[in-house]
């Protein structure tokens, strides 16, 4: 999401946006010393190679915590936001294990069930632990306001998006913070001087989608659930879709679901 938004906008020199094994020495002065290992992707991927870089943006996003609960990564749904299921309530005992067809509870009560949706907040993904860099408690990289890794005196390594938390500036892990990060850098870098400008954000409202053709649409202008905040939500939607692509590719989606149901097939 974050990339996405660098990628389209920097002009200035060549974007390398390739996946990324490990960093030595990121805050290192010395532009010999700070090497970025790249791997080749899913084909051929013991192979590698080491390059140096003039700008590091590390937008590599997160994963969903799943507490190291045997079971979850294999058999549950990931949902970002929690919400409240009518019929579920309660303090519910920790899990300790997901299973194909039943969830084990920590007092050992096992209920059976046909779909596990999980919920649990973020964890960071091992490249990111790995990185010698300065951390908050959720193991987000730390940065400064003009999004330059904290420590990093070449002023040179960024770290945007779910992946990255501004120090003293603590901002929810969404598209919206992603992509407006994503844009400031890609004008900052694009201006090629030092960053006078701070990173600002000023959230744009929220839209939600509940189901059955309704939304909820929460903006500073206007405020409305039902049928109508929907049809906002799917005009909001295809307005700020980053691509041309993608502003095809939605509405095609949509057009399928409705005509021959949702895609419920899942790769593993
Ligand atoms: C189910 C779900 C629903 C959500 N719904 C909403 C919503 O309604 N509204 C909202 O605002 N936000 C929502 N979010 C959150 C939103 O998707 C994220 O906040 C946003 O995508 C973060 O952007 P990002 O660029 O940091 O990371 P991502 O969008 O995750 O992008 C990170 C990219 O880095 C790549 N990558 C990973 N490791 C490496 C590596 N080692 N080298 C190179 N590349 C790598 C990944 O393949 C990925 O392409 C949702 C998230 C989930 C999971």
């Amino acid at each position: 999401m974050a990339l996405r938004a660098i990628r389209l906008l920097v002009s200035r020199g060549k974007t390398n946006l390739a996946r990324i094994n490990d960093i030595t020495n990121p805050t290192s002065t010395e532009k010999r010393e700070r090497l970025v290992i790249l791997g080749t992707g899913v084909l051929k991927s013991e192979l590698k190679y080491t390059i140096d870089f003039d700008k590091l943006v590390i937008g590599v996003g997160a994963l969903s915590n799943t507490f190291n609960v045997p079971g979850v990564q294999e058999h549950s749904f990931f949902l970002k936001v929690g919400f409240n299921v009518p019929g579920v309530s309660g303090n519910i005992p920790s899990f300790s294990e997901v299973k194909k067809d039943c969830v084990i509870l920590s007092n050992g009560e096992t209920i059976p069930c046909g779909m596990v949706v999980w919920s649990g907040g973020i964890a960071p993904r091992q490249f990111v632990s790995d990185l010698d860099l300065k951390k908050n408690k959720q193991g987000q990289i730390l940065t400064d306001k003009y999004l330059h890794v904290l420590g990093d005196d070449s002023k040179s390594v960024f770290a945007i998006g779910d992946c990255a938390d501004i120090q003293d500036m603590p901002l929810p892990c969404t598209a919206q913070v992603a992509e407006r990060e994503g844009r400031y850098l890609a004008k900052m870098l694009n201006h090629g001087k030092e960053f006078t400008e701070p990173f600002e954000f000023q959230s744009m409202g929220m839209l939600a989608y509940i189901g059955k053709y309704q939304a909820l649409t929460d903006v500073k202008q206007i405020k409305m659930q039902g049928f109508t905040s929907w049809i906002v939500w799917r005009s909001a939607y295809l307005t700020r879709l980053g691509s041309w692509r993608l502003r095809m590719q939605v509405p095609i989606d949509w057009l399928k679901t409705l005509m021959y149901g949702r895609d419920i097939s899942r790769f593993d």
